[in-house]
């Protein structure tokens, strides 16, 4: 019976890169040949994994099997309560979003129930169209507020005036399914995933922002998640920008980073009225910017030169590899990248700044809910085999 660490290292590595040969395996693990064949044989006989022969490789010899992860067979049921949208999904082992199903949410906030029932919906419906036979190994979450990790319960969520709300435990009783259902906060989820799937594959250290109406954050340092001491950490959007003279903030204090570059930070910059909202507004920004206006413009720099002063302090603080700009960022990045980089240069640390790199979310609107899923899957990679 081989180790439970070294099976549930193989799945993980596996079901992050696809479709791999035994020989990268070993390669990439530091196993010898036998060790992974050991390995790979378990996993295969439990269904987890499917060993064939490659396409032909041309070259001599005996080609090494490659491995790939039953997609269709396991999957886990991943949710994202995002401001505007309530999303749900079957992702198979190997990460690949099999079905979803996508409702739109109405910005005046809704109750635990409304969201619950619409989810469980969601996912029972998910789970009726699974291949028969096909087994869900666990059950995912992000949600856009801050969230207790043990129990999934929201602690603050401000854009539905959610205090302490059993979001988790109430989504595991309304699926009926026996699991825990896994809860985490959509900014930290969003860079675990840029992390292991997107962006940043390769970096060790990273920074997330991601944007809706306010901003949250993701601190990857050393390959790992800055969670804080009860989970609450890298709330980047409440980073004290603007003391003296900020816009209020949705937390009851003013100046906040996500007070000043928000949605409506830049609307209200733009001298759009408060009836236009949303991210199609935030693209209509920069194209009005792109085609001249000039109250668009002045609006970018602005909001702009604040992200910017949010992103020097994170530089200098994190020495980032790389920082990715999510959610309502992505489309606000265009417009605003002057002024980042311009911030950059004048107050980051010339050492911090040699080798850090801009960039937007490589996984796009799906990356908060490529998390959800990934935290679905952690029992199964933690212990394969149980
Ligand atoms: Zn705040």
């Amino acid at each position: 019976m081989a180790d439970t660490r070294n099976l549930g290292r193989l799945l993980r590595r596996v079901h992050l890169s696809g479709t791999v040969s035994r020989a990268d395996l070993a390669e990439r693990m530091g196993l010898n040949r036998s060790t992974i064949m050991a390995l790979t044989a378990e996993l295969s006989a439990a269904g987890l994994v499917h060993e064939e022969r490659p396409a032909v490789t041309g070259k001599a010899g005996r080609p090494s099997l490659v491995v790939r992860p039953n997609a269709e067979g396991f999957y886990v049921l991943a949710f994202d309560v995002a401001v505007d949208r309530l999303v749900a999904a079957r992702v198979g082992l190997g990460g690949a979003v099999l079905e979803r199903r996508t409702a739109t949410r109405s910005r005046a906030g809704a109750d635990l129930e409304t969201v619950v029932s619409v989810l469980a919906h969601f996912g029972q419906d998910l789970r009726k169209n699974a291949p028969g036979g096909s087994v869900c190994v666990g059950i995912g979450a992000s949600y856009c507020g801050m969230i207790r990790p043990e129990d999934g319960t929201v602690r603050f969520g401000p854009d539905m005036g959610w205090v302490d709300q059993a979001f988790g435990a109430e989504l595991g009783r309304r699926l009926g399914l026996g699991l825990h259902v896994a809860v985490g906060n959509e900014a930290h989820l969003g860079a675990l995933a840029e992390l292991e799937r997107g962006a940043g594959v390769g970096f060790r250290n990273l920074v997330y922002l991601h944007g809706d109406v306010g901003v949250g954050g993701g601190i990857i340092v050393g390959g790992k998640l800055l969670d804080g001491d009860a989970g609450y950490g890298c709330e980047l959007g409440h980073m004290l920008v603007n003391p003296y003279d900020g816009r209020p903030c949705g937390c009851g204090s003013a100046g906040c980073l996500e007070a000043e570059v928000g949605e409506r930070a830049l609307l209200d910059a733009a001298g759009w009225p408060p009836e236009l909202f949303g991210r199609e507004q935030i693209g209509a920004v920069v194209t009005a910017a792109e085609r001249g206006d000039e109250s668009a413009r002045t609006a970018l720099r602005t909001v702009g030169d604040w992200l910017g002063i949010g992103v020097v302090n994170l530089i200098n603080l994190f020495n980032p590899g790389i920082v990715v700009f999510g959610g309502m960022l992505r489309d606000m990045y265009p417009g605003v990248a002057p002024q980042l980089r311009d911030r950059i240069a004048r107050n980051v640390l010339p050492v911090s700044r040699e080798r850090v790199r801009l960039c937007t979310s490589a996984l796009g609107d799906d990356a908060t809910l490529v998390g959800a899923a990934e935290l679905g899957f952690a029992g199964l990679m933690a212990n394969p085999l149980g």
